[in-house]
């Protein structure tokens, strides 16, 4: 069994890179992917705590990118932390979500939900702060009652307190990812909200770009839309690939490895990706 979709505290996981790894080990997993937004700060660390163990460590990122239909997010598989293109991209959306949460910051104090600017970034951990972080100081405050109220009243597109950020388009990330010797692969799909027609045009446009797989296997995916992504990978040659999207406790009811657990992801999903490799 393993796991391509996992979050560290260099995005907004809770768990360090170490941490996961050893995770990883007591779950009896054989490979896992570190997949943090924005950033692949992780990586080294991720790659060394993996070595001698029995568990296979995958180098990845989470980009959102900017679509009709709202943020996409694209998972980067292999890519080589080295790479100048890639490391400037990244370096620039971070730098416009740093501007992007000093207004979202702005915004929340304004409406009367007064935070340290302290206090979020310790829920941010090493690296990428987000929107998730905001929703954890919201919670911690007492503000509003869970993280998804959070993003329903506040935090969400278009709500009270959000702001925009810049996001590559999908071409973009598609060719930031090959450029870095990775494979890009869409994930949770579900989010889109889309039909099936659309979600076909969509795919079939993102494959045209150079997308090799699509995140099948996901914990909202119940059987009739796994069974219907599964089709769609398969018309489209795209890589049925899968994950937890795991957020340690950020999303608590996620177990690494088996999301809700009923999640199993095949270990030959590695070798069928790793072949995509530009
Ligand atoms: P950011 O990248 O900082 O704009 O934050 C986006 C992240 O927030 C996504 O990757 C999700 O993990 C999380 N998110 C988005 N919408 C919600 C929601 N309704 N409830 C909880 N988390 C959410
Ligand atoms: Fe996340
Ligand atoms: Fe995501
Ligand atoms: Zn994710």
């Amino acid at each position: 069994m393993i796991d391509l979709h996992v979050h560290s505290t260099f995005s907004d996981g809770t768990l360090t890179p170490e941490e996961l790894i050893q995770l990883a080990i007591d779950t009896g997993l054989n490979a896992i992917a570190l997949t943090d937004h924005d950033t692949t700060n992780g990586i080294p660390r991720f790659l060394a705590a993996a070595e001698g163990s029995p568990v296979k460590a995958i180098p990845g990122v989470e980009i959102s990118a900017d679509s009709k239909h709202g943020a996409l997010h694209i998972l980067g598989y292999f890519v080589e932390p080295g790479s100048t293109a890639l490391a400037e991209a990244l370096h620039r959306i971070r730098e416009s979500r740093d501007v992007r949460n000093r207004e979202i910051f702005h915004n929340l104090n304004r409406l009367g939900l007064s935070l340290n600017w302290s206090e979020v970034e310790k829920y941010a951990g090493e690296d990428v702060m987000g929107r998730p972080h905001f929703a954890a100081a919201m919670v911690g405050k007492g503000y509003v009652k869970d993280k998804n109220t959070a993003f329903n009243k506040y935090l969400g597109r278009g709500k009270r307190a959000y702001a925009e950020r810049y996001r590559p388009s999908p071409l973009e990330c598609i060719d930031l990812i090959k450029s870095a010797g990775g494979v890009s692969v869409l994930a949770h799909p579900f989010t889109l909200e889309l039909s099936p027609k659309q979600t076909r045009s969509l795919l079939s446009k993102l494959r045209s770009f150079g997308l090799e797989g699509l995140e099948v296997y996901y914990p909202a995916h119940d059987a009739h839309l796994t069974r219907e992504f599964l089709n769609l990978a398969r018309e489209l040659d795209l890589v049925p690939t899968g994950g937890t999207d795991f957020h340690g406790e950020g999303s608590p009811d996620i177990k690494l490895g088996s999301g809700f657990g009923g999640l199993e992801v095949a270990d030959e999903t590695i070798a069928l990706l790793e072949a995509r490799r530009p």
